[in-house]
């Protein structure tokens, strides 16, 4: 069972699903979420989307603002630039980092389409039904929902940062609290398609002394949001917004101002029982670094195969306890760098922040968790400043093409299932019982082979070809 329809619960279910586990959502609106927020996925989300068949989906959602990757700067929309495109040091394209782009989407464009997604793959979805309370013993889960009351074998909590589920289990959060100023975003609508026309801009930060905020693309033509600093929602926004925007914008109309808060604040236990936090349930950070649904869409997928696993037999309970001991350092990184970004679009990148291909395309090593001979023994590091993936143990997989047409990459090779990636004569490898896949790829010394976990991850890498099987049965019965 999911709790929450929200985008970490809608990819959660439809990752269940993908493994053919039967999940119930239950989401206590009658809708998906009206407000805009999220709008950038980044290349590792588009990968979990690929896996399960929805990348292309989610690319034709985007495409409104297909074109919008620039930043601007101005006193005024009307006098704003756009910024050159910045690229990460020694990126190259994107393309050659993931097999897959990414992408600005709001998130009330994209949760719909998770949602008629999820419907389709054949989850129980109930919006209007709040989850009040739940008990759970060492069989399962009860939740009380309004006049039923649904069993389930576990219970994942996304749903937000002010989770219900985080709540009733008692677990506390830890970070750097409130981060900087309160701020208003202002949604509003105004057809702009002929100011912004040439200068097309994600955001765009605007500096008039009585007006100053960030403008944010949400269609790219028609609906915007502005945020302001402060928290004093009851302004007169229309003329505020017509002083920054410099045009007479006479269609103007105000959809809704928010007061909101930049927090860093991580749970300090993702799992308890049978129950597990995933999304802002258990991390929520300033949305800078736009990592906050990023990093719930990879929990999802985390979570997602060991569920599987456990429920079908091939694993026992114990390995849901990697959960945690993965994705909470994860959280924890991602919500510590976002909380060091700088929201000023002009101001010189931080050196001695993660290179933002870390955080993009799933560069983040786990210290420790469901895999043998990572850092916590011994094993190679990887770098943080730089992006520098190389198939190190407890990473995912390096992103290599696999075919000329470039249709199917390395990052294809896992998931649902496990797999073995191998330098040289697969038959060497095949008493696993796992896909053999012979690549020809930088990252892959003499004679190795790599133990690639449903989610790509690099399980164990060695020469040993007897060693597989053996490591993935010490893994799945820890
Ligand atoms: C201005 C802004 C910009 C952002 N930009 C980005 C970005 O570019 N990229 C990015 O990755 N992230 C961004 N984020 C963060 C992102 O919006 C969140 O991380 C994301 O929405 C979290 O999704 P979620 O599903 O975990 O939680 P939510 O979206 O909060 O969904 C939780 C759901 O659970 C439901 N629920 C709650 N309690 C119950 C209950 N008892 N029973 C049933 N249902 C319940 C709620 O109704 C809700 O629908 C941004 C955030 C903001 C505010």
């Amino acid at each position: 069972m999911v709790v929450g329809g929200g985008l970490i619960g809608l990819t959660t279910a439809l990752v269940l699903r993908h493994h053919g586990v039967d999940v119930t959502l239950v989401e206590k609106r009658a809708t998906t979420s009206p407000q805009p927020k999220a709008r950038r996925f980044n290349m590792r989300s588009l990968e979990v989307f690929r896996e399960i068949g929805l990348a292309a989906t989610v690319h034709e959602a985007a495409r409104d603002l297909a074109q919008h990757d620039h930043m601007a700067t101005g006193r005024t929309l009307a006098e704003a630039e756009q910024l050159p495109l910045w690229r990460p040091p020694g990126s190259g394209a994107s393309m050659e980092v993931s097999p897959e782009l990414p992408c600005l989407v709001a998130q009330d464009v994209l949760e719909p389409v998770l949602r008629a997604a999820a419907e389709g793959a054949g989850v129980d979805v109930r919006f209007n039904t709040p989850l009040r309370s739940f008990t759970q013993d060492a069989d399962g889960v009860v939740a009380e929902l309004d006049g039923a009351r649904l069993r389930a074998a576990y219970l994942v909590g996304a749903d937000g940062a002010h989770s219900t589920v985080r709540t009733a289990l008692g677990i506390s959060r830890s970070g750097r609290g409130a981060i900087g100023e309160p701020n208003v975003n202002v949604y509003f609508r105004a057809d702009l398609a002929d100011v912004v026309r040439g200068r097309e801009f994600n955001i765009c930060q605007l500096d008039h002394p009585e007006a100053p905020g960030a403008l944010v693309s949400v269609d790219g033509r028609t609906r915007w949001v502005f945020m302001a600093p402060g928290d004093e929602v009851d302004r007169d926004w229309s003329t505020l917004l017509r002083i920054a925007l410099g045009v007479p914008a006479p269609d103007l109309e105000i959809l809704s101002a928010l007061a909101w808060q930049p927090e860093m604040r991580v749970a300090d236990r993702y799992s308890q029982g049978r129950v597990h936090l995933a999304g802002d349930a258990a991390h929520v950070m300033p949305p800078f670094a736009a990592s906050g649904a990023n990093t719930g869409i990879v929990d999802a997928h985390n979570l997602g195969w060991k569920l599987a696993a456990v429920l079908s037999g091939a694993a026992t309970p114990e390995l849901l306890d990697s959960y945690d001991t993965e994705r909470r350092p994860a959280g924890w990184f991602a919500a510590d760098q976002s909380s060091r970004r700088s929201r000023d679009l002009a101001a010189a990148p931080d050196p001695t922040l993660a290179h933002p291909f870390v955080l993009a395309a799933g560069g983040f090593q786990y210290p420790a968790g469901a895999f043998v001979g990572g850092p916590a023994e011994g094993g190679e590091v990887e770098p943080v400043t730089e992006f520098a993936p190389a198939g190190r143990v407890g990473t995912r997989i390096p992103h290599r093409w696999l075919d000329a047409d470039r249709t199917s990459s390395t990052v294809d090779i896992g998931g649902p299932g496990w797999a073995l990636a191998v330098a040289d004569d697969p038959r060497r490898w095949q008493d696993n019982g796992l896909p053999v896949h012979r690549l020809d790829v930088d990252f892959l010394r003499a004679g190795e082979g790599l133990l690639l976990r449903p989610d790509d991850v690099v399980a164990w890498r060695g020469t040993d070809p007897s060693a597989p099987a053996a490591v993935q049965e010490k893994l799945l019965h820890p």
